[in-house]
């Protein structure tokens, strides 16, 4: 079977933690599982604990701008204090319930310093900016859970400082990044540049890419060498219109492409399962008609795995 390559999944978000600690036994795909937050970040240390299958699973570790607000970034505030900082509402009814339901914000450094292993971690993600989120009526997203949204959003210049710290951490540690990006394109790209691009060691994944092609070619690819930048491709983004998808894999260098499903791992039901490779092996056969059908399924797999050992290298 081909080697199927999944550079960017997770694990489920659950503070109550009964999902983790099995992908079911799955063998054959790679696998570079994203943390977000300290709930997956907990489901992931016991997944990766397990020592099985080491050679196919990357722990990446990180906090997503989804879950940027359960942090403070410099000196430490009330809790009243730091999500009025942080956050931006007008309702303040909406917020007032929103303080009630969140957790007392935790030092970003504190979370770093005490769990962050190097030996563990081989990718500083998922990180990034989203300008259009906003929090669900539970204070933070859990899959699986269809809580209402709010109006009340996460300061960007929040997110931000956020980003940069772990900008600095992938720097420090020569590891790569896996980059959420909505709708804050050139910004992200310019914090990229400031933080990263002196940095020959630090690669860059950004996932599901949505932005346009001129900020693709004409920033990313302009600025950084085509070994430092990978995209990773997924079925229902990047494929939700396969033209779209076919147009992003022909602008871009054959090196650059990456596959991914963005959906949790941990569940070991096998048509779950059966899911995710087949999203993978869905992707690989549109990247090899987008390729001019001139390489089979099998050998784009081949390529697509070749890029994903460059990235984590
Ligand atoms: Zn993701």
């Amino acid at each position: 079977m081909d080697k199927l390559v999944d550079a960017h999944c997770h694990v489920f978000t659950d503070p109550d933690s009964t999902h983790g600690s099995d992908d079911g036994g799955f063998q054959g795909t790679l696998r570079c599982v994203m943390s977000s937050n300290p709930y997956d970040w907990s489901s992931l240390k016991k997944l990766a604990g397990n020592g099985l299958r080491k050679d196919n699973v990357w722990v990446g570790f990180g906090v997503h701008p989804w879950y940027s607000h359960l942090f403070y970034v410099g000196y430490r505030r009330d809790k009243l204090s730091h999500y009025q900082d942080v956050l931006e509402y007008k309702n303040e009814e909406q917020f007032s319930s929103l303080v009630q339901v969140l957790p007392e914000p935790l030092d970003l450094e504190d979370y770093i310093s005490e769990e962050f292993d190097g030996t563990l971690v081989s990718v500083i993600g998922e990180i990034g900016l989203d300008k259009l989120f906003r929090l669900p009526t539970t204070g933070f997203y859990m899959q699986g859970e269809k809580a209402r949204l709010t109006t009340v959003k996460v300061k960007v210049s929040h997110q931000e400082a956020v980003f940069r710290r772990f900008c600095q951490l992938a720097r420090d540690n020569r590891r790569p990044i896996s980059i959420h990006d909505v709708k804050c394109h050139g910004r992200l790209n310019d914090i990229c540049n400031e933080e990263l691009l002196p940095w020959p060691s630090v690669k860059i994944c950004l996932h599901s890419y949505t932005g346009s092609e001129e900020t693709l070619l004409g920033q990313w690819l302009k600025k950084f060498p085509s070994d430092r930048i990978f995209v990773s491709l997924s079925k229902f983004i990047n494929f939700k219109n396969p033209e779209d998808g076919n147009a992003l894999v022909r602008s871009l260098p054959p090196t650059c492409i990456l596959t991914e499903t963005d959906f949790p791992i941990d569940n070991p039901d096998p048509s779950y399962q059966r899911d995710l490779t087949e999203q993978l092996q869905f992707l690989n056969a549109q990247i090899a008609q987008a390729w001019d059908g001139s390489l089979d399924t099998t050998h784009t797999a081949l390529h697509i795995y070749e890029n994903f050992r460059k990235f984590i290298k």
